[in-house]
């Protein structure tokens, strides 16, 4: 009997000691990143945001040939902004002007001229596996096809603009395995239409995107500097993926499955890395694509198979989104730069940046992962292709209760392709799949698929 009672014991503490061994490996910082973390510049955030402001409007339908008003003036000098980033890093940064022409829609009168803007750094050992971290840098005042009004749109989205530039004035510093680009779209209050032409572009070049960021609207709009959610951003995930197949959804209302998207790995991977790095400042995960009514340019990602998710501010002042410029009964509507907190974007700014940094440095997701399915037994079968990263250490299977929202157990496993958890039925957890490289660098967690 207390021979049994020990080796009870010793199990438990094994048990126990390789989920502590985990939680240590997560836990240490890289100190590149840190020091990363410490470049990120409040005043340069600022100064994007009052530059961009300075336009006077940014609408996607207001002038493009201006040097000093409207759209254009805005994309020329965002385009400028990039390509003396580039000149920094010894032309380390591919800028590039994405132009189209936008056909006539509900919110585009006219066919007009849109252009993404965006700097590419390209990954030393995987170039071809893309993230990428967006801003909208179009704004609108109360009517969205009214191109003459005042629309400063310092919030929404100068300062996601403002977290792509500062973004790649800190990262082109470093070297990552995979491609990061930093982005700035129009069309965004038009229905999202840059996003859309950049991740149809992409789907149609067969683009390896493991990943897209949008910030829209995180500059912590002053009026909420007190409230209780001051220290978080809002990182917006989907459950169910958007491009979800009649097979995949009869499937998930078998077995589950409805909070272990491709996005909502990646939102989780967020909060990870800020946690590990951030100590007064993190991610408040919120379990949907986007908030009521609204949307992002995560979205036409997400449509396209891809994982995409979408940061925000944790309280939205409505006075100051979307508002010709005026005060009215002593109350003072619209989006100018007094109302955002440069501390605040600068914290979200890090929050991309831990997470960019350590997707960027960490081996590719696992492929093709599986569960297999065959066989009525109490053992849980994983599966999936050998990773060819060059610095691939092995991988770690997690898993989680079926009730938790996050993964709580991890196991290194070492370089194979296949694991058997024994014991553990597949009915009764949730698992998982993630690839580490010989520095401990992770991906985010694949969930996997019944497979034979
Ligand atoms: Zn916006």
């Amino acid at each position: 009997m207390k021979s049994r009672i020990v080796a009870l014991l010793v199990l438990c503490l094994c048990v126990s000691a390789v989920q502590i061994f985990a939680q240590k490996a997560k836990d240490k910082p890289d100190p590149e990143i840190t020091k990363m973390i410490k470049e990120v510049s409040p005043k340069n955030i600022e100064a994007t945001i009052r530059k961009l402001v300075s336009f006077g409007t940014r609408n996607t339908l207001s002038e493009q040939d201006n040097p000093t008003r409207g759209i254009g003036a805005a994309r020329d000098w965002l385009y400028a902004e990039f390509q003396k980033i580039s000149n920094d890093c010894g032309g380390c940064l591919d800028v590039q002007k994405q132009a189209f022409v936008q056909p006539k829609a509900n919110r585009i009168p006219e066919p007009t001229t849109l252009t993404n803007v965006f700097a590419i750094l390209k990954g030393t050992s995987d170039a071809t596996r893309v993230y990428v971290v967006s801003g909208h840098y179009d704004s609108m005042c109360t009517s969205p096809t009214d191109a003459k009004c005042d629309a400063p749109g310092a919030n929404d989205d100068a300062s996601g603009t403002a977290v792509s530039i500062e973004l790649a004035r800190v990262m082109s510093k470093r070297k990552f395995d995979a491609t990061i680009v930093f982005m700035a779209v129009p069309g965004e209050e038009q229905g999202l239409l840059g996003a859309a032409h950049y991740a149809e572009q992409a789907k149609q070049a067969k683009t390896n995107i493991e990943g897209m960021f949008t910030n829209d609207i995180v500059g912590g709009v002053t009026s909420f500097k007190n409230s209780p959610f001051r220290k978080r951003v809002r990182v917006f995930s989907e459950g169910v993926p958007s491009n979800e197949t009649e097979q995949e959804a009869a499937s998930r209302r078998s077995v589950g499955g409805e909070n272990d998207s491709a996005s909502r790995q990646l939102a989780r991977y967020v909060k990870e890395q800020s946690d590990r790095y951030l100590k007064d400042f993190g991610a408040w995960m919120i379990y949907r694509r986007d908030r009521y009514g609204r949307g992002g340019d995560h979205i036409p990602f997400v449509e396209r198979g891809f994982a995409g998710i979408r940061f925000t501010e944790s309280d939205e002042d409505y006075t100051h989104q979307h508002q010709n410029v005026r005060t009215v009964e002593g109350v003072f509507y619209g989006d100018t730069p007094e109302f955002v907190d440069f501390e605040y974007t600068a914290n979200v700014a890090r929050v991309n940046l831990v997470a960019l940094a350590s997707l960027a440095s960490a081996p590719a997701k696992p492929k093709n992962v599986g569960l297999v399915t065959g066989g009525l037994n109490n053992n849980t079968v994983l599966k999936w292709d050998a990773g060819t990263d060059v610095d691939l250490a092995g991988y770690e299977v997690v898993w989680r209760d079926t009730t938790t929202a996050e993964w709580t157990n991890a196991t290194p496993v070492g370089n194979v392709a296949t694991y058997t958890a024994k014991s553990m039925s597949k009915d009764n957890f949730f698992f998982g799949v993630r690839s580490v490289d010989r520095a401990g660098n992770k991906s985010p967690v694949v969930y996997p698929r019944p497979a034979r």
